[in-house]
C-alpha cells in the first residue's frame, strides 16, 4: 500500500515542484525496496520542506510503517541507532539516509517500567514520560495519520511519495509554508513539555528559512525556557552545532536572545551581556563571521564560536583573579577553565575542542606582546585563529591601541613565514594511518 487515507490533502504531481530528478537515488532506492517488502515509505521532514521550498535538501529522511528491526533486515548497509527515539541509519558510501518507524500515540503506551531487558522483549514500543511531561522515551509506533501529529512543525510534516508522486498535507504545511510561518502541531506547551528541544528548533527553523514563529507557538518559548535545562548536556551540544554552524547563527543568535533562551544555554553569557559593552558586539561579530565562511564554504569550527560566546565571562574572571593578586597568564588559565567546567553542565562541549578555546583566550595575552618575539608566534598553529579572534574583539567596539594592525602589518612583512596548516579554523579530522601488514615471510 503506498496511498495515504483521504483525510490527507493529497497534491497530485502536476501541483507541486517536487521531482525525483532532485532526490538522491540513495532516498529513492531506500523507499522503493521498503515498498517492494510490503511497507510504506514516504519522503518526510526537511527534505520535503526544502523541496517545496526549491532549496537544496541537506539530507534525505524517510518515514515508514516497517519497524526498525524490519528496516535492518531488509537493508545490510543499516544501524539500528537511539534509545530515546529508535531509527535506522542506512548508509550509502558517505550519505546516510535515516529511517524512521511512524509514531502513534504515546499517551495509552506510556511504559512506566524502565526496565531495559522488558523493552527490547516487547520490541521497545513504548514510551516513557518524565513528572513535568518530558518524553523521555518516544517509541510507540503508529500509522501515517498519528506520525503526522507527532511531528514538531506543520511545514515538516509534509509526506512526499516516490511511486505515485504526491505529497500528502495533513496539517497544513503546505499554507504555512505559503505564508512563512513556523507553527506547531497541537497545543504548544504540552509539545514544548514533551521535548523542550522544539523551543531551539523553531527559532532555529526561523532563523534558516526567514520564517515567523505563529503568535501561539512563540508565546509559551519565554516562560518554559528553563525546561532546556533538564535537557542532556550531550543532546545540547549536538542542537548548537546546528543552531550556529549551519550558515544562520547570527540571526539564530538574535532569536535566541529574543525569546530569552540564551540564558538557559550560556548563562554566563547572558549575565555578562547585562553588564559588558563589548559581550554581544563580539558574539555577533563571530556569528557573522562565521556565517560568511560558510556561505564561502571555507572551514569553520565550534571552539571559535564557543571562545567568543564565552570570553567576556572569562576575562571578568581573569580580572577578578587578577584584582586578588594573580599574574595575568595563570589568572586567564585558571578563568578559562572555570568558566568551561561551569559551561559544561549545560552543553557538553567536547574537549577536542575546549583545547583550542582556552589556547584562543590565552594566545590574547601573548599577541600583545609586540617585542622582537612576536614574529615567531605567525607560525604557531594557532595563531591564526587567535589572530581572527582579535580582529573581532576591534571590530566589537574595543581599544586595544591598534594591535590588529601591527599583527596584520607583522604577516606582510613575513610572507615567507608558514603557517602551520594544523592552525587552520577547521577542526579536520586527522588523516588515520593505516598500519602495515606484516608481508607473510
Ligand atoms: P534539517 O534541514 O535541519 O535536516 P529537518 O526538518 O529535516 O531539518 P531533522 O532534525 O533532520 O530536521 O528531523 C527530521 C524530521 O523529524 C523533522 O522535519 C520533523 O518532522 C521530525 N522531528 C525531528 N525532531 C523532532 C522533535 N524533537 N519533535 C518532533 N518531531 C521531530
Ligand atoms: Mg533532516
Amino acid at each position: 500500500m503506498t496511498s495515504a487515507s483521504p483525510a490527507a490533502t493529497r497534491i497530485p504531481r502536476d501541483g507541486h515542484p517536487v521531482s525525483r530528478k532532485n532526490i538522491s537515488d540513495s532516498a529513492l532506492t531506500v523507499m522503493s525496496r521498503l515498498r517492494s517488502g510490503g511497507f510504506q515509505a514516504f519522503l518526510v521532514g526537511g527534505a520535503v520542506r526544502d523541496l517545496l521550498l526549491g532549496n537544496h535538501p541537506k539530507d534525505f529522511d524517510v518515514a515508514t510503517d516497517a519497524t526498525p528491526e524490519e528496516v535492518h533486515e531488509l537493508f545490510r548497509n543499516s544501524r539500528v541507532i537511539g534509545r530515546r527515539f529508535r531509527i535506522v541509519h542506512v548508509r550509502f558510501g558517505r550519505e546516510i539516509i535515516e529511517v524512521t518507524t511512524f509514531r502513534g500515540h504515546h499517551d495509552n503506551g506510556i511504559d512506566d517500567d524502565d526496565d531495559e531487558e522488558s523493552a527490547q522483549q516487547s520490541g521497545n514500543n513504548h514510551s516513557k514520560q518524565s513528572d513535568s511531561g518530558m518524553l523521555l522515551r518516544d517509541n510507540v509506533f503508529g500509522s501515517l495519520e498519528e506520525d503526522a501529529v507527532r511531528r514538531d512543525f506543520t511545514v515538516n510534516a509534509l509526506y512526499y511519495c516516490s511511486s505515485d508522486f504526491c505529497v500528502y498535507d495533513y496539517v497544513d504545511g503546505l499554507a504555512d509554508l505559503e505564508q512563512h510561518q513556523i507553527r506547531i502541531i497541537g497545543d504548544a506547551e504540552q509539545r514544548y513539555r514533551e521535548d523542550p528541544v522544539r523551543m531551539l528548533r523553531a527559532i532555529r527553523f526561523a532563523a534558516k528559512l526567514n520564517f515567523s514563529i505563529a503568535p501561539q507557538t512563540a508565546a509559551p518559548i519565554p516562560e518554559l525556557g528553563y525546561m532546556l535545562e533538564a535537557v542532556p548536556a550531550a543532546r545540547l551540544f549536538d542542537e548548537m552545532l546546528k543552531l550556529f554552524m549551519t550558515g544562520h547563527a547570527l540571526s539564530t543568535f538574535q532569536l535566541l536572545c529574543e525569546y530569552g533562551l540564551l540564558e538557559h544555554l550560556f548563562p554566563a553569557t547572558a549575565t555578562e551581556m547585562e553588564h559588558s559593552t563589548y559581550a554581544q558586539p563580539l558574539i555577533e561579530a563571530a556569528m557573522r563571521s562565521t556565517d560568511r565562511r560558510i556561505a564561502e564554504e571555507k572551514p569553520v569550527t565550534p571552539a571559535f564560536v564557543l571562545a567568543a560566546l564565552l570570553w567576556e565571562p572569562a576575562l571578568q574572571m581573569r580580572y577578578d583573579l587578577e584584582d586578588s593578586g594573580q599574574e595575568p597568564m595563570p589568572a586567564i588559565q585558571e578563568a578559562g577553565q572555570t568558566i568551561i567546567s561551569e559551561q559544561l553542565h549545560h552543553i557538553a562541549i567536547p574537549r577536542r575542542f575546549t583545547g583550542p578555546m582556552r589556547e584562543i583566550w590565552e594566545f590574547q595575552l601573548r599577541l600583545q606582546n609586540r617585542g622582537n618575539k612576536a614574529v615567531s608566534l605567525l607560525s604557531h598553529r594557532r595563531f591564526r585563529a587567535a589572530y581572527d579572534f582579535l580582529l573581532l574583539r576591534e571590530e566589537a567596539g574595543e581599544d586595544l591601541d591598534g594591535l590588529g594592525q601591527f599583527w596584520t602589518e607583522l604577516q606582510e612583512k613575513h610572507p615567507d613565514i608558514e603557517v602551520d596548516r594544523t592552525s587552520s579554523r577547521e577542526d579536520r579530522p586527522r588523516p588515520r594511518r593505516r598500519r602495515r601488514r606484516k608481508r607473510p615471510q
